[in-house]
């Protein structure tokens, strides 16, 4: 049967990842671990995440010119407009495209008083994410990705008004949205829908969450705009001191979404790594996507 909701003519999958800035020596080690076991599945792109507030700025812009010099891996840096002056975010996209950085997840960011205050724009910043993805555009020749809500930003009044704010940023020059993480495929099918009806042809490409800690997932969850259906509550139940079995179900659940996912014709997925190769990497085998070594000898 015809797919129902088609990203790519040509029969592969494409996958990305996100990374974040790690902190400590050894989070930096694992996270190169993590770089080097998932490289071989030539991802189409790895992105880096920004701290809130910009808080990472120098950690963000490190790994990313460490992906870009050291690695196949063509890297994206996550960027918000929080807390900053136009000129000092410029600079930060002028650095990137120096430092030959090509790809740029463009963000307005949380409300430095946390989800649920308000968003009050610096009076010499990007006032929102379409403003910054028109300043990038305006500095280089950038491929610019953006966010989208299936389930709606915890600021916006309905899901129109979340497609208003993806079609601004379309129209200011994103060309690939990546979706929040979400459980529910449905969810996401419909989001799809109501975008494609609204005239939307660029990819919007699902943000796969593993669950390798429940109790964790669910605490960025309830700040991130992604419900946690009681399905997947009692799926964990229980198992807070039991690792193999938690490690199993999380397998299990997030194969089950991707596969689904598969079914309905989608190809191309963001993976959330939380810095992890192994759940990651585990989907992507199911997938048949393999190490690029091993594709070339069969
Ligand atoms: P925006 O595009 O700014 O939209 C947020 C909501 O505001 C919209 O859904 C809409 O309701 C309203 N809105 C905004 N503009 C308009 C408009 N023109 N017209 C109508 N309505 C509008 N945060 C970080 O700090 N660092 C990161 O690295 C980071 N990476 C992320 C990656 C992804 C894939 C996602 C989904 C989120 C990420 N975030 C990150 C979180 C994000 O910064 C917050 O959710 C923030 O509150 C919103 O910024 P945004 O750019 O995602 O949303």
């Amino acid at each position: 049967a015809e797919p129902r909701h088609p990203l790519s003519s040509k029969g592969e999958f494409v996958i990305s990842y996100e990374f974040f800035p790690p902190k400590t020596p050894q989070m930096e080690t694992q996270l190169w671990e993590t770089i080097k076991r998932l490289e071989p599945l030539c991802p189409r792109f790895v992105s880096v995440t920004y701290g809130a507030g910009g808080s990472t700025r120098e950690r963000t812009h490190a790994i990313v010119a460490r992906i870009a010099r050291e690695t196949t891996m063509k890297p994206a840096a996550h960027l918000t407009c929080v807390s900053a002056t136009r000129e000092e975010i410029d600079k930060v996209i002028r650095d990137y495209w120096d430092a030959g950085v090509r790809h740029i997840v463009a963000l307005r960011g949380d409300p430095p008083g946390g989800v649920g205050t308000p968003f009050m724009p610096n009076p010499l910043g990007y006032p929102t994410s379409s403003h910054l993805v028109r300043g990038i555009r305006a500095i280089g020749d950038f491929e610019i990705s953006v966010s989208t809500y299936p389930e709606g930003h915890p600021e916006s009044s309905s899901i129109d008004n979340d497609i208003d704010a993806l079609k601004a940023k379309i129209d200011a020059g994103a060309t690939r949205a990546i979706t929040q993480f979400f459980f529910e495929n449905d969810v996401y099918f419909r989001f799809l829908d109501r975008a494609r009806a609204r005239g939307i042809t660029i990819p919007i490409v699902p943000g796969i969450m593993p669950v390798r800690n429940f109790r964790q997932v669910a605490g960025f969850a309830a700040k991130a705009g992604a419900s946690v259906p009681q399905w997947l509550a009692d799926r964990f139940d229980g198992l807070e001191n039991d690792p193999e079995t938690h490690a199993l179900v999380a397998a299990t659940t997030t194969a089950e979404q991707v596969m689904d996912l598969v079914k309905a014709g989608v190809n191309e997925f963001h993976f959330y790594t939380n810095n992890r190769a192994d759940l990651v990497f585990g989907i992507c085998h199911l997938l048949g996507v393999r190490p690029a070594r091993q594709k070339a000898s069969a």
